[in-house]
């Protein structure tokens, strides 16, 4: 029997067979939940459709997270479609290109304020909506990155919108634990898919990043996907308000030496 068995879980962010929402919801399949997709822009029949189908996926829904009337509708989709939920994935993010490239003192007014209404407040939308339909033993949770923490060169407001994710993490987890509900967010390594090409130097990044972590090997989706399933079952039923690294150990290292400087000692 499947970890997820008898689950319902509702992943937000799929754009195509390269999104962290799709390692996602493949480990969800495979662990037996019963699932639901939900999308922004215009990609349905071609990217999307197709991915839930192979999932056998009945609810796909568009839901662009800055609009207010759009998650309520989700929402209330949802809990016709449902009933009720069990496990919340938002896998969503977005900064324009400059706030991308440019020094992080260049942001502009507009491109921080999309950046976490996109990036972070759509995560606090979401489990409210979501909130009244979500079972107790449930659990909700995010995609983040360690440019939170320490700085990774052009990553800027990105940076700071996923240490808001972070905090809004524990504050959620703090609301909702006497529901019984978990929020948690996974801290993935590098994965080359459409968010990450938007981030300058982004290829350099991935490329070091092997080199650099102890298991000296890039992250993959299904590597997220498994571990979101250990989060969304209850293997993980005291476990709230947590960031669980998933980056082969990247972000344990203090002091990073090249492989060259390491065989010259
Ligand atoms: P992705 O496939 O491009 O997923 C990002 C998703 O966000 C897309 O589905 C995108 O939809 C959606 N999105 C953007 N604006 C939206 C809006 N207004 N409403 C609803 N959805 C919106 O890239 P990804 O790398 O899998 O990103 C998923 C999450 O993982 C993000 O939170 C990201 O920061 C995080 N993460 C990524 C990495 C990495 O290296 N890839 C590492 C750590 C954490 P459209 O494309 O249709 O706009």
């Amino acid at each position: 029997m499947g970890l997820l068995e008898g689950k319902n879980a509702l992943v937000f962010g799929l754009a195509n067979d390269k999104s962290i929402a799709w390692g996602i919801t493949q480990a969800f399949h495979r662990e037996g939940a019963n699932l639901g997709i939900s999308y922004a822009g215009e990609m349905l029949e071609r990217r999307v459709k197709p991915l839930a189908e192979k999932v056998g996926c009945q609810w796909v829904e568009e839901c662009d997270v800055t609009k207010d009337d759009q998650i309520a509708a989700t929402a209330e989709k949802a809990a016709q479609h449902f009933g009720k939920i069990d496990v919340l994935v938002h896998s969503i993010a977005f900064a324009g290109k400059d706030e991308l490239s440019k020094p992080y003192y260049q942001t502009s007014r507009d491109g921080f304020k999309n950046a976490l209404d996109i990036s972070v407040f759509s995560f606090v939308a979401l489990t409210n909506a979501f909130l009244p339909i979500m079972n107790p033993g449930g659990s909700i949770m995010c995609l983040t990155y360690y440019g939170s923490v320490k700085v990774a060169p052009n990553y800027n407001v990105m940076g700071v919108a996923k240490a808001a994710l972070e905090s809004s993490t524990r504050y959620l987890a703090f609301d909702l634990g006497p529901q019984k509900i978990r929020v948690n967010a996974i801290s993935a390594g590098p994965i080359r898919t459409l968010a990450a090409a938007g981030v300058g130097g982004f290829r350099d990044m991935y490329k070091h990043f092997a080199d650099a972590a102890p298991l000296r090997e890039n992250v993959t989706i299904d590597d997220v996907g498994n571990a979101a399933v250990f989060l969304a079952s209850d293997l993980s039923a005291r476990i709230t308000g947590e960031v669980l690294y998933v980056d082969s150990g990247f972000n344990t290292v203090g002091v990073q030496i090249s492989p060259k400087e390491e065989k010259s000692e």
